[in-house]
């Protein structure tokens, strides 16, 4: 079968998706100490292309820093590595996840003597809220769990145990019968979704919640404001949101890597403006789809073609 995905690339080495193990006192596994990345690459006419890959990268690296962790490979090999897994198990689109995490030592929580490890998986992955949540758009709620705050823990580095929250927010939601979280963060303005970055649409202008906000910086947000900018519209991209401006919003949608670009329906049961997908909202995803597709040539330096 020539769609089978049976590689992952582990510590430099190309090991069956069976071998890539590890050991159960792995630091990574006690404390979280790991950091990743989820970047996606689509399908073109071109072939598959790498989206953001350069970005995506920047952040893996930097994410490292406030855990003094040395990712020992080079963009080059880590490139090299996820071109070859792609071309290997002959993907058309993926998703691609690298990770670098500490590993076995003596399992004190101090990782000084612990290898830093590194591994690359991509498989087919469809979309990420559902088919229908990209044309119809999703029920969220407010959890009434908080985004920890980026005094407490670094939220602009995409570290493995932060996640214990997003699952916590997301779980809640899906409990009560939505589809996914709107976290507030300390203070109690919005943050994002447990994966998602979030942006309201008021009169016409764009807003998103800033970076002081304790989010992490989404690339597929960047992106977002880039075309919204590029399309006329004012971005006022260090906003804090209250949580009762959700409510009283012409429209609302998550943007990320996995999530793409959805809108939000309901938040709370109320519905956002006429509780379908909005026609800017609307105008952005399919301006997003048509630059990610390479159906037009515009923005070709956020690709990288394998
Ligand atoms: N916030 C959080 C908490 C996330 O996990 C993600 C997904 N990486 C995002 C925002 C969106 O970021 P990006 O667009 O870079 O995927």
């Amino acid at each position: 079968d020539d769609m089978d995905v049976d590689t992952i690339w582990m510590d430099g080495e190309f090991v069956d998706w069976d071998d890539a193990q590890i050991h159960v006192l792995t630091h990574g596994l006690h404390y979280g100490s790991g950091v990743f990345e989820g970047v996606r690459c689509y399908d073109t006419e071109q072939g598959p292309a790498i989206f953001r890959w350069d970005e995506h990268l920047d952040r893996f690296y930097d994410s490292a820093k406030p855990y003094d962790m040395d990712i020992e490979f080079s963009r080059e090999e880590l490139t090299d590595a996820t071109h070859e897994l792609i071309e290997r198990q002959n993907l058309q689109s993926c998703y691609i996840r690298p990770i670098a995490f500490y590993g076995y030592n003596t399992l004190g929580v101090s990782p000084q003597d612990c290898p830093t490890r590194v591994a690359i998986a991509c498989w087919p992955w469809g979309t990420y809220l559902g088919e229908d949540a990209l044309e119809n758009g999703v029920d969220v709620m407010v959890s009434s769990w908080r985004k920890h705050a980026s005094s407490q823990i670094p939220t602009n580095a995409k570290t493995t145990g932060l996640y214990v929250n997003s699952m916590l927010a997301g779980e809640e939601a899906r409990r009560n019968g939505y589809v996914e979280a709107i976290v507030l963060n300390k203070e109690g303005n919005v943050a994002e979704g447990p994966g998602e970055n979030l942006f309201l649409v008021r009169d016409d202008a764009i807003y998103t919640p800033g970076l002081a906000e304790s989010i992490l910086d989404g690339i597929t947000r960047q992106t977002v404001i880039e075309l919204a900018e590029e399309a006329g519209y004012e971005v006022h991209e260090e906003s804090a949101i209250s949580r009762g401006e959700l409510y009283t919003a012409d429209e609302l949608f998550f943007t990320g890597s996995a999530a793409e670009v959805t809108p939000i329906k309901t938040v709370d049961d109320v519905t956002i403006g006429a509780g379908e997908r909005g026609p800017i909202t609307e105008e952005l995803q399919s301006r997003f789809f048509e630059v990610v597709e390479r159906r037009t040539d515009d923005h070709d330096e956020w690709f990288t073609y394998i």
